[in-house]
């Protein structure tokens, strides 16, 4: 069954801090979300990837997401190549969303930046005809069964997002809309929390991670100033490449004056 939404980030917890009180939104809404994670953490100061992949379950239940899977693209190399731009165009064919959330394409993390060009690349990829990323992928692959050559009828057919968004939390930019998530809030910050081996106050990289109550004063103030921009109480900011079509000028949100 089609995802509505992929979410694709380099690291688990990122979508959470980003974009989760939206994807939790879009699920109460009845829509199937989904989240692709580019690595799998095993270069984190705390806990091991074991440790991330359960934890990264437990935040997909409390956002209400259909589908999570991490890749094994190494955990601080995530680099635009193309055996990794295939490995990201399989699963938009696989998955077939119509809107793809990507991290916006500056940062100080080159892991974030990186998927954003990655995944906008991927992307276009998915869409061409004539190209079979499972097929490329395994000609890449010096060591692969005999067997996996023949896709036969599992071949994926050419998908393209309608929608490419941005997720822009973690970079300074004045985003071009906000998704009102006064209503999930506390969920989002309970699946940021459910990161237990990240989050909870510990003595491995106390100098690095910020303390438990300091993490929801952080995370509450971020939501509340992109939430005073649309005029809400808590928003996640996101911004698009194209311009806004408008039917209706008294229909649309967000007072001026
Ligand atoms: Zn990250």
């Amino acid at each position: 069954m089609p995802l509505d939404i992929l979410a694709i980030a380099a690291h688990r917890d990122d979508v959470e801090q980003t974009c989760g009180g939206t994807l939790l939104k879009m699920s109460q809404r009845g829509q199937r979300t989904g989240i692709l994670d580019l690595t799998q953490g095993e270069m984190g100061t705390r806990g091991s990837s074991g440790d991330r992949a359960r934890e990264a379950a437990d935040a997909a239940t409390i956002l209400g997401a259909s589908w999570r899977r991490a890749l094994d693209i190494p955990d601080g190399r995530v680099e635009n190549t193309w055996e990794n731009r295939l490995k990201v165009a399989s699963v938009i064919r696989e998955t077939r969303p119509r809107v793809v959330i990507l991290p916006y394409w500056l940062g100080r993390h080159p892991d974030h930046y990186t998927t954003s060009v990655l995944g906008y690349e991927a992307c276009f990829l998915a869409g061409l005809a004539k190209l079979d990323p499972q097929e490329a992928l395994n000609q890449k692959s010096a060591l692969k069964p005999k067997a996996l050559e023949d896709h036969g009828p599992t071949k994926l057919a050419p998908h393209r997002p309608f929608k490419i968004v941005y997720a822009t939390l973690y970079y300074d930019v004045r985003p071009t809309f906000v998704v009102d998530i006064s209503h999930q809030f506390e969920q989002k910050l309970a699946s940021i929390l459910a990161y237990k081996t990240q989050f909870s106050d510990q003595e491995a990289g106390k100098d690095l991670f910020p303390a438990h109550d300091e993490i929801r004063a952080r995370v509450d103030s971020m939501a509340r100033y992109y939430g005073m921009l649309g005029g809400v109480t808590h928003a996640e900011p996101f911004l698009q490449k194209e311009v806004g079509l408008v039917e209706d000028l008294l229909a649309i949100p967000v007072k001026s004056i």
